[in-house]
């Protein structure tokens, strides 16, 4: 028997949650952020289970996976280019680029390339991480519009620094920022992520970019993704590997945090910080075993957790255990290992088969 770990990734929920973003913006043109290997659920994977106008990805390493894998769509390096030397593949497949620095201009003046680029230019318009102040887009522009490398209409783009907390004022001044700055300048704008695409319609603008929603996760702290209609596209699934029955005052796992109150079964589940379980999940986190809640009890280890089985005491060694997905939120885990859906999915690691189901 192999070990029972698994990701099933659901097509039909990533189908049903792309659907759901052109059902909330559809004037918009979608630009499906698959980054991060798909936020952990396999780039082709996701890929394949949908049809969007474009991708969006983090780097040349992601844009080649998917052109290898055929993907002919429209694909954006959302950080643009590192260094020169990726110029020449970049416009060989025929990949869009982020520019968000001078530096990068200064390149794209420099090099001699096959074809010219599609660019976008990425403006900073208050998350004060990656983009051109709103000063400095005039000048950037006319440099790229006289750059022999860039292919006209520049289109381009901002990024919303709190439209996961949906009464946040910030959202709207960067959308007027962003609108203010490009006034009558030609070429598509794109500012939604999914917090916005949920929140702000009137961000929606020619493209809109969603990541999390398209794996069925709410943006939002406050709210869950069915909250917002959205269907979990993973499901991490494992099994018991064991059953005890414990004696009162046994301390159970490293360092005997948790200690037996009373007589009471316990059951061990093959999967861990090495799959890429959050180790700071406490006791109390929520598990599925058989479809019914119990509760994560002592650290989680590498490759095994222990739960509380006493509202389950006729669990037995294979049953069928869900950590998160179909049943159980993701966002719900990640309150109790305080962090966000994003991490627990982008962490699962390699070890674990990702099985596609339709
Ligand atoms: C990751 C990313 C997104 C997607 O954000 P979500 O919150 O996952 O919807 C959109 N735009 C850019 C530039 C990104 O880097």
């Amino acid at each position: 028997m192999t070990r029972p770990v698994e990701a099933r990734i659901h097509m039909r929920a990533l189908a049903h949650n792309l659907a759901r973003v052109r059902a909330v913006a559809p004037h918009s043109r979608v630009m499906a952020v698959i980054k991060a290997d798909g936020y952990g659920h396999g780039i082709r994977n996701v890929a394949r289970a949908l049809d969007p106008d474009a991708y969006g990805v983090a780097c040349l390493e992601e844009a080649l996976c998917l052109r290898e894998a055929g993907i002919a769509q429209p694909i954006v390096l959302l950080e643009g280019f590192f260094a020169a030397a990726e110029l020449p593949l970049i416009a060989q497949h025929d990949l869009d680029v982020v520019i968000h620095h001078l530096q990068q201009v200064e390149t794209l003046e420099r090099v001699t390339l096959s074809a010219p680029l599609k660019v976008w230019l990425k403006i900073d318009t208050g998350m004060h991480r990656l983009g051109v102040r709103p000063e400095a887009v005039n000048g950037m522009v006319e440099r790229l519009n006289a750059c022999r490398n860039v292919q006209p209409p520049i289109a381009y783009m901002t990024h919303f620094a709190r439209a996961d907390a949906r009464d946040e004022a910030t959202t709207a001044s960067q959308w007027a920022l962003f609108t203010q700055t490009l006034n009558s300048l030609p070429g598509p704008r794109s500012a939604a992520n999914s917090g916005g695409l949920l929140g702000w319609p009137e961000t929606h603008a020619d493209w809109v970019r969603p990541g999390i929603m398209l794996y069925g996760a709410s943006p939002y702290a406050d709210l869950d993704g069915s909250d917002v209609r959205l269907e979990p596209a993973m499901t991490l699934c494992s099994r018991l590997i064991a059953v005890s029955a414990l004696r009162r005052g046994d301390a159970v796992g490293y360092g005997g945090t948790w200690i037996c109150p009373e007589d009471m079964p316990v059951g061990v589940v093959a999967i861990g910080y090495g799959d890429g379980y959050p180790r700071h999940a406490p006791a109390g986190t929520p598990v599925l075993v058989n479809g019914q809640r119990v509760s994560l009890i002592g650290r989680v280890s590498m490759d095994m957790i222990t739960v509380d089985l006493r509202t389950l005491a006729q669990a037995q060694v294979g049953d069928s255990v869900v950590l998160w997905g179909e049943g159980l939120p993701v966002e719900e885990i990640a309150r109790h290992a305080e962090t966000i859906a994003y991490e627990l999915l982008c962490k699962i690691t390699p070890r674990v088969p990702r099985v596609m189901l339709t």
